[in-house]
């Protein structure tokens, strides 16, 4: 049965969500959402596209957390759920399910039942910006809500993965305003980059990991199994023990 802080948690985090759904703070991104959503690409003509702001994904008492850039135009701004529906999610989710934190190997659509084990989802810009580049100034406008998604997330999370310096640069400022402790000079963001940041609720790992673009997984600069590797490492310093599939998660084990 869920204690009182376990709730006070769920309700906070569910609140932002639904605030953030409805941000209009960059006039750039808010054009282009919408507009995307008003255009579709040809394949998905006769679905109806989110064009909002897309909120993190997965359990409120996460303490495993994955940040990316953006939600993809036609992927996470289509279907409103982070890594939903495009390229990207499928490697990364593929991973994910492999090494026991997805409960499905594919995400294709919000109600498709996909469930993450003890990991959230979240971006340091909510809104799908022109070719995947949000400004510096969008960025920091977006600032505020990673950094609130943080300290609800704070009292259990142990461990965070970013994909790809973007990533890296926007929550840096993020986990020194919601309470760690960030070195100086900042960490270097790389492939396998491991920092630990003290304050905050307790000590954060944070670890770096290409992000999942097709620019990434085609050419080989990020393969399946590196990615396995970072999810298994950052899991563990998060105290999470996947090694498998998700239980009831069906056929399709690690390849
Ligand atoms: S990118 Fe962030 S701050 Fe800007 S409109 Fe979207 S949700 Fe709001």
């Amino acid at each position: 049965m869920e204690d009182t802080e376990d709730m006070e948690e769920r309700e906070g985090l569910g609140e932002l969500d639904a605030r953030l759904t409805d941000c209009r703070a960059c006039p750039r991104l808010v054009d282009w959402r919408e507009e995307v959503a008003r255009t579709k690409r040809a394949a998905f003509a006769d679905q109806e596209y989110w064009g909002r702001p897309v909120p993190g994904f997965g359990p409120h008492d996460a303490s495993l957390l994955i940040i990316g850039l953006a939600p993809a135009a036609h992927g996470a701004n289509r279907t409103g759920r982070m890594f939903t529906g495009d390229r990207s999610g499928d490697v990364l989710y593929r991973a994910m399910y492999d090494v026991g934190l997805a409960s499905r190997p594919t995400a294709e659509s919000a109600d498709d039942g996909l469930t993450l084990h003890g990991t959230r989802i979240t971006s340091p810009v909510h809104c799908a910006p022109p070719a995947n580049k949000p400004t510096p100034e969008e960025r920091d406008t977006c600032r505020p809500w990673l950094v609130g998604e943080l300290r609800l997330l704070a009292p259990r999370l142990r461990a965070v993965i970013v994909l790809g310096a973007f990533g890296w640069q926007a929550a840096l400022p993020a986990f020194a305003e919601a309470g760690w402790t960030v070195p100086r000079p900042r960490p270097t963001f790389g492939h396998g980059a491991r920092v630990t940041l003290d304050g905050g609720a307790a000590p954060l790992d944070l670890f770096g990991c290409f992000h999942v673009s097709q620019r990434n997984t085609f050419t080989g600069r990020l393969t399946p199994e590196m990615l396995r590797d970072v999810l298994r490492d950052a899991a563990s310093a998060a105290g999470l023990r996947p090694d498998g599939p998700a239980e009831g998660a069906g056929a399709g084990g690690a390849s």
